[in-house]
């Protein structure tokens, strides 16, 4: 049985470094916002290449903060229009509306996945205000073109990039460093992953910084001093500690990552089956390896059968969703023929050669 992803098997490596670092910390007996937190905000602006880097509960709280900040700064306003990517995963929406903002989802380019910057430009009205930009299945968007036309119209740029930690563009800079704030998310699944919930914002705007520092906190800006409605969204020292770990294998996995899907590019040839398109280097970290296919239930319950688990990113278009209902009402053809002929290939850095080898034969067989 080839498993969709292990993640037993992908943080075994890690286990005696963790369980010494646990000890560390049960003597130390600090467990929120000490050194771990600290050490990992300083090496995580360091790795994207921000100024900033602010530690939080999860990836959704990170673009939940990264809007209210801009609010609080005057940037935003309640009642704005937010472009998103149609066929995001449903976080990039929710977050836009717990901001009370309002989402605009626009149609992807069906090669790549990502924000087609034509349709972006043309969705853009007088009450668009921020551009939500998602780097999804690990692929950077086409920064280049969102930033033209985000700076034409005074808007903000955001990277929700959840699925793209390291994700490197051609001159080299990263994800996270592309736009005015990004948001990441350490969920376990995830590139970097913790072992539990963990997230992060990276930013180059010290305004910014200062405001989520203390909305992410309480408010507070010095303890019992609140200058904003805050919230309680911190990292812990443990998963910090655990992500400082990781954190320094975090290259050589995508790279890893980036093999396999060099062999399945090279090596899957049935002609029912439609690659993703991809760019060169570093550019796509494959936190997903997503084919298309016309009948991809019978693809998934024919590999089910060859002893390979797949799954699906995602089976519902977040404006076909029960909980938005009402929200939108024009119909979304290319995120719609996307959600049902998706289906993600096994991917991770502790996959073998002869598993990808399996998959890729499977996959022709069909
Ligand atoms: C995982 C993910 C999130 C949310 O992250 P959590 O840590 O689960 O809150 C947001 N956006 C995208 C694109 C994601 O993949």
């Amino acid at each position: 049985m080839i498993s969709f992803l292990d993640l037993k098997k992908i943080n075994a490596p890690y286990e005696v470094a963790f369980r010494e670092k646990m000890d560390v910390i049960l003597q130390k007996g600090w467990f929120i916002l000490g050194d771990e937190v600290q050490a990992f905000e300083s090496n995580y602006a360091g790795y994207c290449g921000t100024k900033h880097c602010i530690g939080v509960a999860n990836g959704l709280d990170a673009l939940v903060l990264i809007l209210k900040g801009y609010i609080h700064l005057g940037r935003l306003t309640k009642g704005d229009a937010v472009i998103v990517p149609a066929n995001t995963f449903i976080a990039t929406i929710l977050a836009v509306l717990e901001a009370g903002l309002v989402p605009v989802p626009v149609e992807p380019d069906a090669a790549t996945f990502n924000l087609d910057p034509k349709q972006t430009a043309s969705s853009v009205t007088k009450n668009t205000k921020a551009i939500i930009a998602v780097h999804l299945y690990g692929q950077l968007a086409d920064m280049a073109a969102l930033s033209t036309i985000a700076k034409k119209h005074n808007l903000l740029l955001i990277e929700d990039a959840a699925q793209a930690h390291g994700a490197k563009d051609a001159a080299g800079n990263r994800a996270g460093s592309l736009s005015d704030a990004a948001s990441f998310s350490f969920y376990p699944a995830k590139n970097l992953g913790a072992i539990g919930d963990a997230g992060a914002i990276t930013t180059n705007d010290d305004d910014l910084a200062k405001v989520i520092h203390a909305l992410h906190n309480y408010g507070s800006t010095t303890k019992y001093k609140h200058d904003f409605i805050g919230v309680n969204s911190r990292l812990d020292e443990i998963q910090a500690a655990f992500l400082n770990i990781k954190l320094e294998k975090l290259d050589a996995s995508n790279r890893r990552r980036i093999g396999i899907a060099g062999m399945y590019a090279a090596e899957i040839s049935n002609p029912k089956i439609s690659l993703p398109e991809f760019g060169p280097g570093e550019s796509h970290v494959f936190h997903l390896y997503v084919i298309r296919t016309a009948d991809r239930d019978g693809l998934q319950q024919y590999l089910m059968s060859q002893g390979i688990s797949t799954q699906v990113h995602y089976p519902v278009a977040p404006h076909q969703q029960k909980a938005l209902e009402g929200w939108f009402d024009s119909p979304l053809p290319i995120t719609e023929k996307i959600h049902g002929e998706v289906l993600s290939l096994p991917i991770s850095p502790v996959m073998t050669d002869n598993e990808v080898r399996l998959v890729i034969a499977a996959l022709n067989r069909y």
